[in-house]
This record gives C-alpha cells, sequence and structure tokens, in this order.
C-alpha cells in the first residue's frame, strides 16, 4: 500500500514522521506522494488541513488519518504516544473509514472567468477595505441584505474553528449541511439582517452577490485570495465527501468535550 506523510515541519513533528515512515517502510509500505491510499498528517489541525488541500483531487482514493503533536486537535486526534499503536493498526487492518461532508464554493466573474474550491472548514468573505455590503439570496430567491464584518460559511467539522468564535453552533459531522455565520453585522434602522446562524440542508444554495465593485478577501480554510471582478459566489455542501482511516473509536462529542471542556 501506498502512502504519504505530511509533517507540519517542527523538529518534534519532523522526528515523529521519520519513526512512521521507518515502521510502515518495515511492514512493506511504500511511501509514495503521488498516489498515496493514506496520508497521515503530523503536526496540527492545520497540516491536515494542507494534506487535505493537497490531495483534494483525489479524495475518492485518500483516507487521512492526523496525528497531533501540540494539542489535541478535531482532525489530528492521535497522541505521540500511540504511534505505534496507530502504525500497527495501519498496517494490519483494512482501511475503514468515516466521511465527513465538504463546502463547494464556486466564484464566478464578471469576466465569465469561474473558480471552484472545496473546503474542509469554512470560507469567509470579507473586503479588503471598507464594510462588506451584499446581498444574500437563498435558493435563488432575495433574503437579506448583509452588511458588516464578513460572513462565514462552514462545514460541519469546521464547525468546532472559526464558526464557533463567531456564535455558530457545533454541527455533527454526520449531518450534510452547512452554515452561515455573520461576523459583526451593522443592525439598526436602515440596515437589517437576521443576526442568528444559519444551517442549510444538502441541495439548499446560498449566494452571495456584490451591490458594489470592491476586492474581496476570501479564505478557503488556511487559504487567502484576493477576488476582483466578483459577480456571485455560490455556497453548498459539496457532492464530495472527505475520508478518515478510523482504527479506533474517539466520538466527535469526546473529542469536542476533551477540547473546549477538558476531561
Ligand atoms: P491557525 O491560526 O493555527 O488556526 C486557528 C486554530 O484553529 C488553531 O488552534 C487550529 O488548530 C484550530 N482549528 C483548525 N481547524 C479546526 C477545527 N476544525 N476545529 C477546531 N479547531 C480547529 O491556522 P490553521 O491551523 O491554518 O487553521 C486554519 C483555520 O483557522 C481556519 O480554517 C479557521 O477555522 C481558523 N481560524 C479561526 C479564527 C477565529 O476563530 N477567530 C480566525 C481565523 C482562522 P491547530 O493549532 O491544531 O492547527
Ligand atoms: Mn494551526
Amino acid at each position: 500500500m501506498k502512502f504519504f506523510i505530511l509533517s507540519r515541519g517542527d523538529d518534534t513533528s519532523n522526528l515523529i514522521q521519520q519513526k512512521i515512515l521507518s515502521y510502515l517502510a518495515d511492514f512493506g509500505f511504500t511511501l509514495n506522494q503521488e498516489d498515496p491510499a493514506i496520508v497521515i498528517s503530523v503536526g496540527g489541525d492545520g497540516t491536515l488541513l494542507e494534506a487535505f488541500h493537497r490531495y483534494q483531487h483525489r479524495l475518492d482514493q485518500t483516507a487521512f488519518v492526523g496525528l497531533h503533536t501540540g494539542h489535541l486537535g478535531f482532525y489530528a486526534d492521535w497522541r505521540p504516544d500511540e504511534l505505534e499503536k496507530l502504525v500497527i493498526s495501519i498496517a494490519k487492518t483494512p482501511i475503514e473509514t468515516v466521511d465527513y461532508p465538504l463546502l463547494e464554493i464556486l466564484i464566478d466573474h464578471h469576466d465569465q472567468k469561474k473558480e471552484r474550491f472545496l473546503a474542509l472548514n469554512e470560507c469567509t468573505v470579507k473586503t479588503t477595505e471598507g464594510s462588506l455590503v451584499m446581498n444574500i439570496e437563498i435558493n435563488q430567491e432575495h433574503f437579506e441584505t448583509f452588511r458588516g464584518d464578513g460572513l462565514c460559511i462552514s462545514t460541519p467539522s469546521g464547525s468546532t474553528a472559526y464558526n464557533k468564535s463567531l456564535g455558530g453552533a457545533i454541527i455533527h459531522p454526520s449531518l450534510a449541511a452547512i452554515q452561515l455565520t455573520e461576523m459583526a453585522s451593522i443592525n439598526n434602522r436602515v440596515f437589517r439582517t437576521i443576526g442568528s446562524p444559519l444551517i442549510f440542508p444538502q441541495h439548499h444554495q446560498c449566494m452571495l452577490k456584490p451591490i458594489n465593485d470592491v476586492d474581496y478577501q476570501i479564505t478557503v480554510d488556511h487559504l487567502t485570495l484576493i477576488e476582483k471582478n466578483v459577480e456571485k459566489i455560490t455556497l453548498h455542501v459539496a457532492k464530495e465527501k472527505v475520508r478518515f482511516a478510523r482504527y479506533r473509536a474517539f466520538p466527535f462529542w469526546n473529542r469536542v468535550r476533551d477540547s473546549f471542556i477538558g476531561n
């Protein structure tokens, strides 16, 4: 079986990367950067986001697993002291996976240029200067005009990240949904937004339409893009899913508890 290991690049992560590499090589596995069946990320959740984006063109043939070298992660949920256990599981058991939903982002430009992105955590939209002013359409009907700092659209597994800081709900990743949250919306007698996070099921579409011709700062997970000439941004649950290799039970709600409440 072909595997690849992505390290965050610090000494601790690199050391663990080398250990996993030599253990898996001993088991007859092949290191392969092109088409690995399993990708092990060593570092933090940010490292797994990077691994996801590197292999997003072959999600149906790649299973991800994350080991954390800092604090417990949502994607990076294996501890360094479980390294041997993880390697033996990878070597000895057939890959069993769990699927998590993803967010699809389509950016249409006035000059016909179209871009498509997948997010594992979220997409955020801000302007490079001034307030963000956008019409929000839900299933092609006008819903509201947003005015404020920005908007965040997250996946269920991303709901514990930026979305949570914005007061969004934590959504279990077995639900194929996306969540829209506001960043400091302006609400007064002139401007009005719903104020609450909105959760959309699969097949519903949320569209953001610029009112003025400004430049946008759009993030897709850890990546930042500057987008000009934007006609509309369409968001919905993607048809693709991300697959995580599951070698032991670590329920989502336990990860939430252990990360935010303590154990
Ligand atoms: P970062 O600045 O290191 O990430 C911020 C924190 O979010 C880190 O502690 C990171 O964990 C954690 N994180 C990432 N994905 C998570 C998830 N699904 N659930 C819970 N925590 C999660 O930058 P990064 O590592 O490249 O991660 C990018 C992410 O940072 C973005 O996707 C966004 O969600 C988040 N972010 C949050 C805020 C905010 O809350 N105000 C602002 C900007 C970005 P690790 O330390 O394990 O990497
Ligand atoms: Mn990080």
